[in-house]
């Protein structure tokens, strides 16, 4: 595949709503560090927010960002004190970098550690480029039979095994699920791995409440046309994907005494619950913030074809035309883009 160059192709969001592809200095893996050439990698709902609003909260663009952190590639070089046994590996990365020496990272909390790095975050640079570095540990190697694009889905996948890990729900539970998009599909199949059969998910939009079948749903609902359905319902898991307060407080009523409400969803930042009912009820309330250590088990679910991700894949898109990729979610029909930074050379 040739010498790594000095320079390469790097997709940059200068403003809100402008992108603009530029030159950059190749990385050099600093120590602990892999060089990985890009393959592929997901544009997730933040990208999105990040591209047409310019921010995300109170985590603000101020200067120009390379967007994307659902990544999968090749690892290409190596820093200090890695094996050259890596290059050629390919990989999946975990793109959270966290400091490793606070409270939260040495007691199993590291997603929640104050001094985090991640891909494509104000002011950390992500992935919509040719070449990234990692930590070698942060870069997990995938077997052949995982298609570059799946590798990158393992990150989505990632925050649906952490939100099936917090539910803590097995075979014979049930388990509710509000919204259809990406993350709620990835949730409906991690909890399906875990052994739930009986997955119900709901969502306004027909298409993606069709869809959601295929992917680990026993059964969905439309949150008005089938309220009176919900309103029977008491799961032993209720996991907001929607961010929608409506939907988290009939999911909230729609959960049984002592059962667990998992919130992933991220919409109003604040909004009125049922606190009494949550009381009475000994209902457990949790949030998910991306994940802990997922990859070993998303590698190990996907390549045992216990979850799917290469369906979920809705369109393709060269480096040239992230701006495309950005408002591919436009279509309703729109589940996974992808873009192909490095199309794979075998
Ligand atoms: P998405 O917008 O594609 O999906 C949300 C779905 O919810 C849509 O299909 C929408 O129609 C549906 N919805 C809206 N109101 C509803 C209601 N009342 N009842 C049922 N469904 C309703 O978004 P996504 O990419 O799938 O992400 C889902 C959410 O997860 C977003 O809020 C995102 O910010 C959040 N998220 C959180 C984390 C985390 O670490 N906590 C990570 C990734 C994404
Ligand atoms: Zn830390």
């Amino acid at each position: 595949q040739g010498p790594i160059p000095t320079s390469m192709r790097a997709s940059v969001l200068l403003e809100q709503g402008v992108i603009e592809m530029q030159e950059r200095p190749v990385p050099t893996p600093g120590d602990g560090e892999v060089l990985v050439r890009v393959g592929s990698v997901g544009v997730c709902g933040s990208d999105v927010h990040y591209y047409k609003h310019g921010r995300i909260g109170d985590m603000v663009v101020t200067a120009p960002i390379v967007l994307g952190h659902e990544v999968s590639g090749t690892v290409v070089g190596v820093g200090r004190g890695v094996s050259e046994d890596r290059v050629g590996d390919r990989v999946a990365l975990d793109p959270q970098v966290p400091c490793r020496q606070c409270r939260q990272c040495k007691t199993g909390r590291s997603n929640l550690c104050p001094f985090m790095e991640f891909y494509a975050t104000p002011p950390f640079d992500g992935t919509f480029c040719d070449y990234v570095t990692a930590p070698a540990d942060q870069a997990f190697t995938v077997p052949d039979s995982l298609s570059d694009e799946s590798a990158a889905l393992l990150e989505p996948l990632s925050v649906g095994l952490w939100a099936a890990h917090k539910a803590d729900v097995g075979p014979g539970d049930q388990v509710l699920i509000a919204g259809a998009g990406p993350i709620g599909a990835m949730c409906a199949q991690a909890v399906r791995a875990r052994g739930v059969t009986d997955v119900v998910v709901t969502d306004f939009v027909d298409s993606r409440r069709e869809r959601i079948t295929s992917f680990g749903a026993s059964r969905s609902l439309h949150p008005v046309a089938d309220a009176a359905e919900i309103a029977e319902i008491r799961a032993d898991a209720f996991i907001d994907c929607s961010g929608a307060t409506p939907a988290v407080v009939s999911g909230i009523r729609s959960t049984r005494g002592g059962g667990t409400v998992v919130l992933v969803g991220l919409g109003a930042e604040e909004m009125p619950l049922p606190v009494q009912l949550i009381a009475t009820r000994e209902i457990n309330v949790t949030g998910v913030f991306r994940y802990v250590d997922t990859w070993p088990r998303g590698i190990a679910l996907t390549t045992s074809g216990a979850v799917h991700l290469d369906d979920m894949v809705t369109a393709r898109y060269p480096l040239e035309q992230v701006e495309d990729a950005l408002n591919a979610d436009s279509d309703p029909l729109s589940m996974k883009a992808v873009v192909v930074v490095n199309p794979s050379q075998d």
